[in-house]
């Protein structure tokens, strides 16, 4: 099939990423100049989230702000990354040792709240487990002053920088075509309108991201969901502290915010996030840089002398529900609303799209969505199932009960 993305970000690599490897002839649209990671700051045009997010792999921790769907293709997503990341051809961070959540003594009573309804959400076998302080400190000798932590056991991390290039060299060596320095103005089933013309293509992916939401100036504003995407601000940090030897992300539950720390090779930890709702790319602000330094620091005091390397602002895509969503009609396939999640879920996501490529022939798809097998699965609850697939494709989002 000769196959049209427009968007390069996460979901674009990864979808030029397995088509090209399973022989279908691929062309992907993007504004950004290259396939390297963009020099970030004052002025800088927008750019994949992708390549900001910390990478954080946590079905559990998300259940927070996510449901069953997302934990379920979370939870399939740490299956499928480690068979992505070997055939990428060049090493990429990723990791599966858990994560922690942490919390001083004074807040304690919000730290119960966000275990609690973890505990709750979480399948057996997924909540969270108290941990002594002497097992967190045979975990993370590092992390001091906390009188509460609770180990999730199951949850990774990959190095997002490094993964978002790899995709991209390994699409192309597959034979993917990249289409730098151009967006994509309007698309259709089977078309992609750019300035250089309209190419015809099978199928159509729409994976844009904030980038999918019509100009306001569109005669044609595109159907369906797109025109309710939104991005929602996010901060990180990345500091420089090689002395410091935390060995799997950690997050403070805090009464007002989430922090969290996520160590990289090479010294790095990315210090995050922020989350705000403004689509305001300006660079960090003294307030968001304050609260998230602080916090780190309070519960890894040796990054005092850490050097703060790099700053960087970014949008998530999310949709009013800030749940996912997948549309699929004959020739056009619309993914989008990955909000904090895309690292997450992505690879589960584009796994279940693709078996139902039914969409990209001429006849209507016939074959079901078939997320909820995951949930089944996940929860080893037949039961459970809370999902009304719409009328015309799959919608991972669930639906107000
Ligand atoms: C601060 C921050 C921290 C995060 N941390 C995590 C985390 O720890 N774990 C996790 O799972 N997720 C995390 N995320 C979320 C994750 O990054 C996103 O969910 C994911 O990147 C969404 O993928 P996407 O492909 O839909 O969009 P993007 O990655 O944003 O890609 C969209 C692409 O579309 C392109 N585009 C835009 N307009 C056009 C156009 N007109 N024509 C053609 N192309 C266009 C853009 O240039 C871009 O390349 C984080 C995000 C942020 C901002």
């Amino acid at each position: 099939m000769h196959i049209g993305i427009a968007g390069a970000g996460l979901l674009g690599r990864l979808l030029a990423f397995e088509l090209a490897r399973a022989g279908h002839s691929v062309e992907v649209f993007d504004p950004a100049p290259g396939p390297q990671a963009p020099a970030s700051g004052p002025g800088t045009a927008p750019y994949a989230a992708g390549w900001t997010a910390a990478g954080m792999l946590s079905p559990t921790a998300e259940l927070e702000s996510a449901d069953e769907h997302v934990f379920a293709l979370g939870l399939r997503s740490l299956d499928l990354w480690p068979a992505i990341v070997a055939a990428l051809g060049v090493p990429v961070e990723l990791h599966r040792r858990g994560s922690l959540l942490l919390a001083h003594r004074g807040d304690e009573g919000a730290a119960r709240r966000v275990v609690d309804l973890l505990q709750h959400k979480a399948p057996s076998g997924h909540a969270p487990q108290h941990l002594d302080s002497a097992a967190l400190r045979g975990l993370e000798p590092d992390v001091h002053g906390v009188a509460h932590a609770w180990l999730l056991p199951h949850e990774g991390q990959i190095h997002t920088v490094q993964a978002m290039a790899a995709l991209a060299q390994a699409a192309g060596a597959a034979g993917a075509r990249w289409h730098w320095g151009v967006a994509v103005n309007r698309l259709q089933a089977g078309e992609i309108h750019t300035p250089q013309g309209v190419s015809r293509f099978d199928c159509v992916f729409d994976v844009r991201g904030t980038g999918a939401r019509p100009a306001p100036t569109d005669v044609a504003p595109n159907e369906g969901f797109t025109p309710q995407v939104r991005g929602v601000r996010g901060e990180i940090i990345w500091l420089h502290a090689p002395g410091v030897a935390l060995q799997r992300p950690v997050r403070l539950l805090h009464p007002r915010h989430r922090v969290y720390l996520v160590p990289r090779e090479g010294g790095h930890i990315v210090v995050g996030a922020s989350e705000i709702e403004s689509e305001d790319r300006s660079p960090i602000s003294l307030r968001s840089t304050v609260e998230l330094l602080a916090a780190a620091h309070s519960i890894v005091p040796e990054l005092a002398e850490a050097r703060i390397v790099h700053t960087e602002t970014n949008l998530r895509p999310a949709l009013p529900d800030n749940l996912p969503r997948v549309e699929q009609r004959p020739g056009l396939v619309r993914i989008n609303g990955l909000f904090r999640h895309g690292w997450l879920i992505a690879p589960a996501l584009v796994e279940q799209t693709l078996k139902n490529m039914a969409p990209c022939s001429v006849m209507e798809s016939s074959s079901p969505p078939v997320i909820p097998d995951l949930i089944r699965e996940s929860r080893g609850d037949p039961g459970h199932i809370n999902h009304r697939p719409g009328p015309r494709g799959m919608d991972c989002g669930s639906s107000p009960q």
